[in-house]
């Protein structure tokens, strides 16, 4: 059987400067990604969904959100979620003049480094729209562009949940990545969406993971990134003084 291989946008910039989408011929596991956040009240509402349903999934933080809220960044890594970086500002790249799509990117990756002391690996451009000099500054910042194959609000914009959970059901394959957003119109459609989902993407053996380590079922892709485990946290103190890892102490 051959290998796992990555899918690429069909944008047509060459597989090497494009925007991964999916894993194709691989292991049965699905990377469902959040953007937009941290966002206090819709990212806890989604950390709550993730944990109640014992699902890992990866964020694409906004720079200038994730430094006001550096909390909810190390809430999602306490819960061994993954965080990549989404661009410092969340404004459109391609518009712009080329040292400016090389400063944000820049910016949201050092933001992200700062707060959580790892450089990040992945970055999704806002609203997924990049060119060759999107992709440029995406590599020179050494990083890897991700994209989806399943958008879960655009399934479910405006529909009933139960026909965009058999939309999503009918898209979703082995390897894909799922599009869904922390954000304030968009997490209680994703929950719906995914509630009504989640009984057959488990009976069809789709186990969740993160970006890294879906992509990691590739040959020649890095490593899956380990989640923060309680040793390596941060600690927190409890008033009595005993320490605790930041796992239990933080406040999703
Ligand atoms: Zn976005």
């Amino acid at each position: 059987m051959p290998p796992p291989r990555l899918a690429f946008s069909p944008a047509h910039l060459g597989d090497r400067n494009n925007a991964i989408v999916a894993v194709r011929g691989g292991p049965r596991k699905i990377a469902l990604t959040f953007d937009d956040g941290p966002l206090p009240s819709a990212t806890r509402r989604i950390l709550a969904f993730l944990r109640a349903n014992d699902i890992r999934a990866t964020f694409f933080a906004v720079g200038r959100r994730l430094e006001r809220h550096p909390d909810l960044v190390r809430s999602e890594l306490a819960a061994g979620h993954e965080v990549q970086t989404h661009t410092w500002s969340h404004d459109l790249l391609p518009p712009r003049p080329a040292a400016e799509i090389r400063e944000d990117i820049q910016r949201g990756a050092r933001a992200l480094r700062r707060v959580t002391g790892r450089a990040p690996r992945y970055f999704r451009p806002p609203h997924g729209f990049f060119d060759r000099r999107v992709s440029s500054a995406t590599a020179a910042a050494g990083l890897r562009m991700v994209g989806w194959d399943v958008p879960i609000d655009r399934l479910a914009f405006g529909r009933d949940p139960r026909i965009a959970a058999r939309m999503l059901l009918d898209q979703v394959r082995p390897g894909s990545i799922l599009l869904a957003h922390d954000a304030p119109n968009g997490a209680g459609r994703a929950i719906s969406t995914l509630t009504l989902a989640l009984p057959e993407l488990r009976r069809r053996g789709l186990t969740f993971v993160t970006v890294s380590e879906l992509l990691s079922s590739v040959p020649g892709q890095p490593p899956a990134i380990a989640s923060r485990s309680s040793t390596d946290a941060p600690s927190c103190r409890r008033p009595q003084g005993r320490q605790i890892s930041t796992a239990r102490c933080a406040r999703p």
